[in-house]
């Protein structure tokens, strides 16, 4: 039972983790308490995809992350592009600052 109660936990906390990186709850939840340690480490030291530099696709004009290699809506293929959009947590915080974003 207690042993439960650890994996749980393990589950809530990499959840939490992914959650707050713009991940998942729920795939982080599984992964923390299927391999606890590893899973919640590797929530931790996973990429933060809300400050994921982001560029526009040239067919359909969707935002794509900048490492995207196809376009997620047309599946247009994407080179790696010389002028990339600034990332969500980026704008977001130019934005609390005051400033306007963009
Ligand atoms: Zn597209």
């Amino acid at each position: 039972m207690g042993l439960v109660v650890i994996l749980f936990f393990f589950g809530l906390a990499g959840g939490i983790v992914g959650r707050i990186k713009g991940s998942s709850f729920v795939l982080w939840f599984l992964i923390s308490a299927c391999v606890p340690f590893i899973g919640l480490l590797t929530a931790i030291f996973f990429r933060w995809d809300n400050q994921e530099l982001r560029r526009e696709c040239p067919g359909c004009g969707k935002i794509v992350k900048l490492h995207d290699a196809l376009c997620t809506r047309c599946g247009t293929e994407l080179e790696f592009p010389e002028v990339a959009i600034a990332s969500e947590m980026s704008v977001r915080q130019r934005i609390a600052a005051g400033g306007r974003p963009g």
